[in-house]
């Protein structure tokens, strides 16, 4: 008797959508989370602040999660700037120029997180094995033995499980790809990203501003006070900042006081938001591309970081992950009606052929941006301003770039299109 038919390794913000979306689908599911599921210790619901595109906030909705997302707090970005530090090119976006109320939303991680783990625990379906590491994995012809060490009050148990299909979400430093050797592309930027928030003196107007800058892009992203931190009639002088910078300076950045750091990213960034007037604790995160080389083999699939990982210029990784999850939970959903194996490769496939095109077009934007902007050579700054410029006076450009970072370009699933996975009835 198989313990699972599906067993998702990492339950971080793409593993527990994945468990999420399959709450009808009718196979068992169990998922295993290294930290103890707390939204608060987990590191993929961390300090970072996720702007999450239309069709992530679609595949949400249908799931039934995104009410619980909005009641904690959730900032419609209304526009988006692009420009680039010292030099005339400037593009702009507006949500009513595309008929929808917003061109995505910034969502804090830590309430992707509290909107996803008391729904995870209440599927009847899902198990969690947490906290638990994956510490071996046989691949037979019929199933897949895990071998896990419980961690906690049961610490150093080992003990063999069995599933059907092991789902690899378990992040850029995946276990499962190193246990089975999987290929992968890795190309470095010699970028780190600096986080923080800060406030200004006026409201940030639903705007996000990406400035691209010598050193590396400057994303700042409007981001309301939901905690309450700030007083009275400020909620919306809050933004989230990612700082991209050379590896060599981030020492430094992370050491200035918080004036000096303040005082640094307005000389970075201009007046545009306003004066910066406060900033939060920093983090930093190393940067880089990442990509698996197959996707799938038998009884394996690979989502989120752990198929890709971006660097965040686009804020399309998660976005990105979130689309696998669709995807892979509908080619599953589909086996279950015509009671397929899980693990089959025919349905692996599929999610990998529908995956594939998404994934070089997104990572080819966010290369290509990362590169473009980082090159100083004169003719290359000078095509790039003419391309922002471009970008701005020729709408059929603004609109394909549009559709690509609002997550609704190219074949969408189901979920993404507000249609249940499992029709009434299909499920049981
Ligand atoms: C600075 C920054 C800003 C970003 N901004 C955006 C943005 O605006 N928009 C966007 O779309 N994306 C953004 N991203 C990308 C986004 O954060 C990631 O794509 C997302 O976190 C990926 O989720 P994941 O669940 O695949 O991996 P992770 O978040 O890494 O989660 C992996 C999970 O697996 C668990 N785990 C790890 N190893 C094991 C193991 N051996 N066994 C069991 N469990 C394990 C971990 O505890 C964790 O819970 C940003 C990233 C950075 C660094």
């Amino acid at each position: 008797m198989m313990d699972y038919d599906i067993l998702i390794v990492g339950g971080g913000m793409v593993g527990a959508s994945l468990a999420c979306a399959l709450k009808d689908v009718p196979f068992k599911v169990g998922v295993i989370e290294a930290v103890r599921m707390a939204a608060e210790h987990q590191p993929s619901f961390d300090a970072r602040a996720i702007a999450m595109a239309e069709g992530s906030r679609r595949i949400f909705e249908t799931l039934g999660l995104w009410p619980a997302m909005a009641q904690m707090g959730v900032t419609p970005i209304e526009h988006i700037h692009v420009s680039d530090r010292g030099h005339f090119g400037a593009s702009r976006l507006h949500a009513e120029a595309y008929g929808v109320e917003a061109l995505g939303y910034v969502v804090e991680a830590e309430h992707i997180g509290q909107a996803l783990n008391p729904a995870l625990e209440a599927l009847p379906n899902v198990e969690m094995i947490c906290p638990a590491q994956v510490t071996s994995l046989e691949f037979q012809p019929e199933q897949v033995e895990v071998g896990i060490e419980r961690q906690g009050e049961q610490k150093d148990q080992q003990q063999v499980i069995t599933a059907r299909l092991v789902v690899a979400a378990d992040g850029g430093h995946s276990a499962v790809r190193e246990l089975v050797g999987t290929r992968v592309l890795r190309l470095g930027y010699g970028q780190t990203a600096v986080i923080t928030t800060v406030t200004t003196d006026r409201e940030h107007g639903g705007v996000a501003y990406e400035r691209f800058t010598d050193s590396g892009p400057l994303a700042l992203l409007p981001c309301d006070d939901h905690h309450q931190m700030m007083p009275e009639g400020l909620q919306k002088h809050r933004w989230s900042l990612v700082w991209t910078a050379r590896d060599e300076e981030v020492d430094e950045l992370l050491a200035l006081s918080d004036e000096q750091f303040i005082h640094r990213l307005q000389q970075r960034f201009g007046n545009r938001a306003g004066n910066f007037v406060s900033c939060g604790q920093r983090h930093n995160y190393p940067l880089g591309l990442q990509y698996v080389r197959e996707h799938v083999s038998p009884r394996l699939a690979f989502i989120g970081n752990a198929a890709h990982t971006l660097h965040p210029v686009a804020g399309q990784g998660f976005n990105l992950g979130l689309r696998d999850v669709a995807v892979l939970a509908e080619v599953l959903a589909d086996a279950a009606v015509q009671s397929l194996d899980p693990g089959d490769m025919q349905s692996l496939k599929s999610y990998s052929d529908w995956r594939r095109p998404d994934h070089l077009k997104v990572m080819g934007l966010t290369d290509s941006l990362v590169r473009l902007f980082s090159n100083k050579a004169l003719p290359v700054r000078l095509s790039r301003n003419l391309g922002l410029l471009a970008m701005d006076i020729l709408p059929p450009v603004k609109r394909l770039l549009a559709r690509q970072t609002m997550g609704l370009a190219g074949r969408l699933s189901r979920l993404a299109r507000g249609l249940p996975l499992v029709k009434s009835g299909q499920g049981e």
